[in-house]
C-alpha cells in the first residue's frame, strides 16, 4: 500500500482503535499527528506513539489544527461530527474517515461485514464459529477485542475478514466493500448520536453502498425497513426470514432451517434459545452456505454453540434446573427477549440503576415466570411490576451474588433460573461483564 506515503495524516482519538490505525498509518510512511481531548495522563499510549515519531497532541481539539494542512483525518467512531474541528475539516473537504476504513484499504482479505440493531456480536461469532469449522480461514474484528486496521494488516489473501460494524463506523465510509454483508435488523436505537430514524437507517444501509454484482447482500426480509435499505445495494440480494419460505434466502420450513431449498438442519438440533437467535442463525446460515462451508460443519457449531458470554447465555445444568446468563439485557427489550425464548418455568433475577422505568412494558413477557428475585436500586419498581402480573412469589436480596442460592432454594426440577437484568448494572457492578460473572461464579458455587 503506498497512498499513505508522505500523506499528512490526522488521527483523531487515542483509544485503542486510534493508537493502531497511528502506528500503521506510520509504518506505510505517513506523517501522523494523533489528538485526543483526554490530557496525556490518562492516554498510557501516548508515549509509545510519542517514541515512534508520532506526534501527540493532548487535553483539547484544538481547532489551530486545520491550518497543517491535513489531508486525511481518521476519526475515532466515538467522536461527533458536530465538534468544531471535524466540522471545520468536512468544510475544507478534507475526507474524514473511521479506522475500518482504512482497515479495507490495507487488507488483502476478503470482508464479511456484519450491521444492525440487535444480533450483531452474536451473528458474527456464529459465522466466526462456522467459517472456522469449514476451515475458511476466518478472523474475527469489531466489538469483540481485536481493531479492524490491526486485523487487516496481517491479514492473507486466502483469510475472510469477518466484522461487526457499528453504526458510527459506518458512517465513516468511503470505498469500504464487503463480499459478504449482513443487515440483522433495524430498531430506533441511538437517535440521539444519528437525530432521525432516516439519519441512523442511512448509515446502517451503507454497508452496501459499495457492493457490486460480485458481492451478496443478506438482509432481514420480515422487516419492511431493512428489505428498503436492502434494494439499495447493487448485490446479489439474500433474504432470510423466520416467517416465510425464501426460495433464495435462509428459512424454516416442515422443522428445518433450510438454504434455498436445502434443509441444512432441524430447528430442534439448534442448542441456542429463542426466536431472535433463530433469525441470527439463519443469517449465519445463508453466509456460511455463500462461502461454501459444508452443512457438516454448520451443524457442528449449531449443536455445540451455546451463546456468546453474557447474552443469554447457557451456564449449568444442576439438578436438572438450567441457569442462564444474559447480563447483557440492560434493557425491557432485550429482558423481554430473553423470557419469551424459554417454555420452561422461569425464575428471573433483576434489578439495577434506577433510569426512571415503571416497567410496564415488561409484564406481558412474564407469562412463564414462577418466580422474581429482585436487587439493586430498581427492586421495588420490578416488585410493583410482577405484583401486577400476577406474580405472587417474590423475594429482595442485595445482589446477583445472593439472588443465586435465593433462586435454587425456590427452584423445582425442570425450572429455568435466568439472569436477565432489564437493567444497566451501574450502580452496583462497574459492567454488566462484571455482574455477568459474578452470576456465573455463584453458580458454579451451587454445585
Ligand atoms: P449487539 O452486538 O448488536 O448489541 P448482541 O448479539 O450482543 O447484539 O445481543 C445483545 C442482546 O440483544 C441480546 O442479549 C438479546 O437480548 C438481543 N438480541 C440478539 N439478537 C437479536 C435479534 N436478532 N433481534 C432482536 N434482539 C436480539
Amino acid at each position: 500500500v503506498t497512498k499513505y506515503l508522505r500523506k499528512k495524516v490526522l488521527v483523531l482519538g487515542l483509544a485503542k482503535s486510534g493508537v493502531t490505525a497511528a502506528t500503521i498509518l506510520h509504518k506505510l510512511g505517513a506523517f501522523v499527528t494523533v489528538n485526543d481531548k483526554n490530557p496525556v495522563s490518562e492516554n498510557p499510549d501516548a508515549g509509545e506513539l510519542v517514541e515512534q515519531g508520532i506526534k501527540v497532541i493532548c487535553g483539547d481539539h484544538p481547532i489551530e489544527l486545520l491550518d497543517e494542512g491535513f489531508e486525511l483525518i481518521v476519526k475515532n467512531p466515538g467522536i461527533p461530527y458536530s465538534i468544531p474541528l471535524v466540522k471545520g475539516a468536512i468544510a475544507k473537504g478534507i475526507p474524514v474517515i473511521t479506522e475500518v476504513e482504512l482497515a479495507y484499504q490495507i487488507s488483502e482479505a476478503p470482508f464479511i461485514g456484519i450491521t444492525g440493531t440487535n444480533g450483531k456480536t452474536t451473528t458474527t461469532t456464529i459465522i466466526f464459529d462456522m467459517l472456522n469449522a469449514g476451515n475458511k480461514n476466518p478472523l474475527i474484528a469489531g466489538n469483540i477485542g481485536t481493531v479492524a486496521s490491526g486485523v487487516a494488516e496481517k491479514a492473507r489473501k486466502d483469510d475472510v475478514i469477518v466484522i461487526e460494524l457499528s453504526s458510527f463506523q459506518l458512517m465513516g465510509i468511503e470505498k469500504f466493500r464487503p463480499h459478504i454483508a449482513v443487515l440483522t435488523n433495524l430498531y430506533d436505537a441511538h437517535l440521539d448520536y444519528h437525530g432521525t430514524k432516516a439519519e441512523y437507517a442511512k448509515a446502517k444501509g451503507a454497508i452496501g453502498k459499495a457492493q457490486t454484482e460480485d458481492d451478496y447482500f443478506v438482509y432481514n426480509a420480515d422487516q419492511p425497513g431493512v428489505i428498503e435499505l436492502a434494494r439499495q445495494s447493487k448485490a446479489i440480494l439474500v433474504p432470510f426470514s423466520t416467517e416465510k419460505i425464501m426460495e433464495n434466502g435462509a428459512y424454516i420450513d416442515d422443522g428445518y432451517m433450510c438454504f434455498r431449498g436445502e434443509k441444512v438442519i432441524a430447528v430442534s438440533d439448534v442448542v441456542l434459545p429463542g426466536k431472535h437467535n433463530q433469525e441470527n442463525i439463519l443469517s449465519a446460515i445463508a453466509v456460511s452456505k455463500l462461502s461454501g462451508v459444508p452443512n457438516e460443519a454448520i451443524h457442528k457449531v449449531l449443536t455445540t454453540f451455546t451463546g456468546v458470554r453474557h447474552r443469554l447465555q447457557f451456564v449449568a445444568e444442576i439438578e436438572n434446573r438450567t441457569f442462564y446468563n444474559d447480563s447483557k439485557a440492560t434493557n425491557i427489550l432485550s429482558a423481554a427477549a430473553a423470557l419469551t425464548s424459554f417454555k420452561e418455568p422461569t425464575i428471573l433475577l433483576a434489578g439495577g440503576l434506577d433510569r426512571g422505568n415503571e416497567f410496564d412494558e415488561l409484564k406481558p413477557a412474564l407469562k412463564n415466570v414462577k418466580a422474581l428475585i429482585t436487587f439493586g436500586q430498581t427492586a421495588p419498581k420490578l416488585e410493583r411490576a410482577a405484583r401486577e402480573a400476577g406474580i405472587t412469589t417474590i423475594k429482595r436480596v442485595d445482589n446477583v451474588e445472593a439472588a443465586v442460592p435465593a433462586a435454587f432454594e425456590l427452584s423445582e426440577e425442570g425450572d429455568c433460573i435466568l439472569l436477565s437484568p432489564a437493567c444497566a448494572s451501574w450502580d452496583q457492578y462497574k459492567t454488566f461483564e462484571v455482574r455477568g460473572d459474578m452470576f456465573m461464579e455463584a453458580v458454579h458455587r451451587l454445585k
